[in-house]
């Protein structure tokens, strides 16, 4: 019978987007790592989202930080071994509900 380890460098709590990348960068640091989620990984918003990278109408100090995860979404296969289905270059359509409005 194998011991469970159950000691870790961090403990990241739920396997959503922030807490899986947050688990793949900090082993990418050699840091060890226990990620725990209560259901399945990625079943809460981000396994429903638009899987939009948003640049265009963000507040300026975000800017960087979207530039930031593009490129790293452009890295995926290369971070993963596999694109994960990323597609660039398909821009939102902006839907105007009034003049001078907008909706996303
Ligand atoms: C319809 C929709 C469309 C969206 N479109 C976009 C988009 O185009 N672009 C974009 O950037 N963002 C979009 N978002 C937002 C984006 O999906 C979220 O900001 C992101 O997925 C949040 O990730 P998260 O890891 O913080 O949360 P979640 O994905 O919700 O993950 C949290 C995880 O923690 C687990 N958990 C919670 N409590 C516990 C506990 N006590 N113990 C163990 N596990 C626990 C949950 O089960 C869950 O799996 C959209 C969201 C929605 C709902």
């Amino acid at each position: 019978m194998s011991a469970t380890r159950n000691e870790a460098d961090v403990i990241v709590i739920g396997g959503g987007i922030m807490g899986t990348t947050t688990a793949f960068f900090l082993r990418q640091r050699n840091r060890s790592v226990i990620l725990l989620e209560r259901g399945l990984t990625g079943q809460q918003a981000s396994g429903v989202n638009f899987g939009g990278i948003r640049r265009q109408g963000r507040a300026l100090p975000q800017l960087a930080m979207a530039n930031r995860a593009l490129r790293t979404w452009q890295r995926s296969a290369e971070l993963l071994g596999e694109d994960v289905e990323f597609l660039a270059g398909r821009p939102y359509a902006r839907v105007l509900s009034r003049e001078g409005r907008r909706a996303f």
